[in-house]
């Protein structure tokens, strides 16, 4: 464990100044404030995550970035005097304090702003001056000062702040509706004379008061830099490039992927849960491997106790059946589809004529095993003893994955104050539910991978990981996809020294994590970066695209699956690239050595579409779309102008005469 320094410093590093903030004076200042102070006791841990934490009275501190950025855009500098409204917690304030000279400080609510004092106090900040009430308004007595922070969003720039600014001061302020704010740096250039510059989105919580907005207290938010747009005639040579696809039902669609036959590892992408052709090519690519080249191994993002028994059906094995039928929680349409369900029926018909039992393909979860589990059984609790945390606690899980950095982020953290006054419980439930699910995994017929020191390891950290999963962003994912790699890892050794394994996962996990804002900003890895680092060529990394169609998702975590169109890929994406090359269906090699010329010139970063179980078109841009160098990520990109929602199964699928528990006969 990493001391408090080392996090900080880390923190700075990653969050700050790998995103490129360069000013010595902010990188010194954040790796000297203790963040952990301005936070509870128990929020402590979580300080020097890359986010907004909860402060009480429904507001946050700023994640750490964010106070950075303002600081750099208002160009505080050692002498200034400087004005911050909405002081919170005190952070950023304390930050300024260590570059400016003066720091004034406003916080309207009593209880925040006595909380802050006395840190400023503890901490020793004799420069700065902080008082209760509406910043909206500014601070005449002290005027003029040489900058401005504003950490709350009003409708227009206050008058009042304008004029409080020395002539070349600079005012920073977040302008516009609830969702979709802009970050505004008014320069004083005159006495009546102002520049204005546009700093991009960002959402943040309402300034409430006279020169803000009337009090209504819903509003909520987060930030956001968006992508840059760039144009250029690439298109032509994706499309010289690109080995055009046949259809799904041609025999000879999985052909085109034996390239990469030798590889021991092919893991294959999906940009959204809920898109058929995704599947349909990976059950083909799949089938072709199993059938031709030796893999025995189909490892896909799925709970392992409810791909155990699919996986029992496929390789017609006896023992211990599962209490219920598997993948019934949400997201039941990622498992319980059509296609999932062909392919399902091909192996138990392929394994059929397999006599040796080790040469049979099987399916495995490679999930921290009650992932969807875990947060149902939390939602449904807090369903019961608090509706609002529920609601909360719903929205939150509905990001759990790197890309989304959805305003509502900083309405979650705000809202966890209702969560936490149940966590114990809610760990309680989550504890009792794995040891339910391993009780169950240990009653398998002797095929089991999961041994009694890996599930005693689990139990004994599972209270750290239910905390880290709903508060910690990037850690989370990292535990995660560090036990999906693991299990891996695992299946491929208790398969022997020549296994062959194919991977499915969303390509936010597959697409090595280095060359993405996810591993760039956040220092989050993932199953493709591991598996690179430990197989090398060994590994094929595919990714998959998409312009525009249909997609099975749902607006939050928990809701009801909907048909949803797919907007057009936007101009600035890789995924428009790859429509304006013109071709309906195709496979791109990204590697080096086959595509010199190609590689080299997509290796900038654009923004890519991430589409998981949950999709808002509303807000796609900051809820969807991040930086990644598709070259780096993947070994090759497949790709399908236009796309449809997977089917999900219902009862209307049911074969004749199948039992109730169809599919997968369990
Ligand atoms: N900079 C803070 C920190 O580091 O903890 C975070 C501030 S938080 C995002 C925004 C704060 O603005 C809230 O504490 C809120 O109460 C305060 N606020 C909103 N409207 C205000 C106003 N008119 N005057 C002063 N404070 C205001």
């Amino acid at each position: 464990m990493r001391s408090l320094e080392e996090r900080r410093q880390h923190m700075v590093d990653v969050q700050i100044a790998r995103r490129g903030i360069r000013n010595p004076h902010i990188l010194t200042a954040m790796a000297t404030v203790p963040r952990e102070r301005f936070v509870g006791p128990d929020m402590a841990e979580f300080a020097y995550e890359d986010a907004p934490l909860p402060i009480g009275e429904g507001q946050t501190i700023s994640q750490p970035y964010m106070v950075a950025e303002m600081i750099d855009a208002a160009e505080v500098a050692p002498g200034d005097r400087v004005l911050e409204v909405g002081a919170g917690s005190g952070y950023a304030a304390a930050v300024l304090a260590q570059i400016a000279d003066r720091v004034y400080a406003i916080e309207r609510l009593k209880v925040l702003a006595e909380a802050a004092q006395e840190r400023f106090e503890a901490l020793g900040y004799p420069n700065i001056e902080l008082r209760i009430g509406d910043g909206s308004k500014g601070w005449q007595d002290a005027a003029p000062f040489d900058a401005i922070l504003v950490a709350a969003g009003g409708p227009e720039i206050p008058a009042a702040l304008k004029e409080q600014l020395a002539i070349g001061g600079r005012l920073i302020i977040p302008v516009g509706e609830e969702r979709g704010q802009t970050l505004i740096k008014i320069t004083r250039l005159g006495e009546s004379d102002y520049a204005e510059e546009d700093r991009g989105l960002v959402a943040f919580v309402p300034l409430i008061g006279e020169q803000g907005w009337a009090e209504d207290g819903a509003r909520s938010a987060s930030n956001h830099t968006p992508g840059h747009a760039r144009g250029d005639s690439l298109s032509d040579m994706i499309a010289q490039a690109a080995i055009p696809l046949p259809p799904l039902d041609d025999p000879e669609f999985g052909r085109f992927f034996e390239r990469w036959a030798d590889r021991q590892v092919v893991l294959l992408g999906e940009a959204s849960h809920g898109t058929a052709e995704f599947y349909r090519a990976r059950a083909e690519i799949t089938k072709q491997l199993i059938a031709k080249h030796g893999f025995t191994i189909l490892a896909v993002e799925a709970d392992w106790p409810d791909a155990a028994t699919v996986d029992r059906y496929v390789r017609h094995r006896t023992g211990a059946k599962a209490k219920e039928p598997p993948f019934k929680r949400f997201p039941t349409w990622m498992w319980r589809n059509t296609e999932v369900d062909a392919l399902i029926e091909w192996m138990r018909d392929h394994n059929k004529g397999v006599s040796e039992a080790k040469h049979r393909a099987g399916f495995y979860g490679l999930d921290m095993y009650n992932m969807s589990g875990s947060i149902t059984a939390v939602l449904d609790y807090l369903e019961q003893v608090d509706p609002t945390a529920a609601k909360a606690a719903r929205e939150r899980y509905g990001c759990l994955t790197p890309w989304q950095k959805d305003p509502a982020t900083y309405g979650r953290a705000v809202l966890t104050e209702g969560y936490r006054k149940c966590e114990a419980a809610v760990i309680e439930q989550c504890q009792a539910l794995l040891r339910k699910q391993l009780d169950y995994a240990a009653e398998d017929d002797g095929e089991s991978f999961l041994d009694a020191a890996q599930n005693a390891r689990l139990i004994a950290s599972a209270e750290r990981y239910y905390r880290v999963m709903y508060y910690g962003g990037g850690e989370s994912w990292n535990l995660r996809d560090t036990h999906m790699f693991e299990t891996l890892e695992h299946l491929l050794e208790a398969k022997g020294p020549h296994a062959k394994a194919v991977v499915w996962a969303h390509n936010s996990h597959i697409g090595d994590a280095r060359f993405t804002d996810m591993g760039i900003s956040r220092d989050e890895l993932n199953i493709g970066q591991l598996c690179r680092q430990r197989f090398g060529e060994r590994a094929a990394l595919i990714g998959f695209g998409t312009h525009v169609g249909t997609v099975a998702a749902a607006s939050d975590w928990g809701e009801d699956m909907a048909v949803m169109r797919v907007l057009p890929s936007r101009a600035d994406s890789y995924e428009r690239l790859c429509h304006d090359a013109g071709i309906s269906q195709f496979l791109l090699d990204l590697s080096e050595t086959r595509q010199p010329a190609l590689h080299r010139r997509l290796l900038e970063p654009r923004l890519e579409r991430f589409i998981g179980v949950i999709y808002r078109p509303e807000s796609e841009l900051w809820s969807h779309y991040a930086e990644a160098s598709l070259p780096r990520q993947f070994d090759a990109y497949v790709w399908f102008d236009e796309t449809q929602a997977v089917t999900p199964l219902g009862p209307e699928h049911a074969r004749a005469g199948a039992p109730d528990t169809y599919p997968f006969g369990v």
